[in-house]
């Protein structure tokens, strides 16, 4: 059964820093799909400030002619605040206990695993992969906060067809791309170019709507 990614962000908006890593992510794990996931009320952070169908429209046009790529909108859709591990079992449960699951994150994002909501079942229900992320410190265990490291220091990493369904965690290296959204809106509030910094698609997008025009 080949194995699928499940990526999850604001995408305010989407950049070539996610769809490197979907990308990567996807050959080195050999996944069938990648799934993104636009957050709706993401927890851990401020409410995006960009309307949700705007976020769920440029994934869409940013993913569009990657018969890999999907947009899975059910974390916009739900109205109270969206928990990834409630977003996993809910994949879980519709594409059953074999099938190999991989939440993929940015190097950043796992840094602060341990402050999410009931963050240890994640590993029941998906393995992780971590990309490690320009400007990022390299992944040394020793950086980790220490109950991430312990649940690290019980977890194989696997990959492939072997790989379980579940449970294994994976830290995996890819093209440093020093993009972020904060970058780009600011970027946009001030009237420059954000352009090669995303898809062209995206960008047309965000002029045509008239998006992050203001800090
Ligand atoms: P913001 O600047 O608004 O915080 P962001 O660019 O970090 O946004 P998110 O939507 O928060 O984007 O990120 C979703 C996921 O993508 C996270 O796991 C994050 O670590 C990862 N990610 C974001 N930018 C990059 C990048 N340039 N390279 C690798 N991973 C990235």
């Amino acid at each position: 059964m080949p194995p699928i990614g499940i990526f999850g962000g604001t995408f305010d908006p989407i950049h070539f820093g996610h769809l490197r890593l979907a990308e990567e992510m996807a050959a080195a794990i050999g996944l069938s799909r990648v799934l993104f996931v636009p957050a709706g009320q993401p927890p851990h952070r401020g409410t995006p400030r960009t309307a949700a169908a705007h976020r769920l429209e440029m994934v869409r046009r940013a993913i569009a002619g990657n018969p890999r790529f999907e947009v899975d909108a059910r974390e916009i859709q739900r109205p109270e605040p969206s928990y990834t591990v409630d977003t996993l079992a809910a994949l879980r449960a519709e594409l059953g206990n074999e099938q190999p699951l991989w939440l993929l994150l940015g190097a950043d994002a796992f840094l602060g695993l341990a402050g999410w909501h009931q963050w240890r079942r994640l590993f029941g229900l998906a393995n992780i992969a971590v990309a490690a992320r320009s400007g990022a410190q390299p992944l040394q265990p020793d950086a980790l906060p220490d109950e991430l490291k312990h649940e690290l220091s019980q977890r194989q990493p696997a990959v492939g067809p072997a790989a379980c369904a579940a449970g294994s965690v994976l830290l995996q290296q890819m093209t440093p791309l020093g993009i972020s959204a904060t970058a780009i809106r600011d970027t946009l509030a001030r009237r420059g170019s954000a352009r090669y910094l995303l898809p062209d698609a995206v960008l047309d997008y965000i002029h045509e709507h008239q998006l992050y025009l203001y800090p």
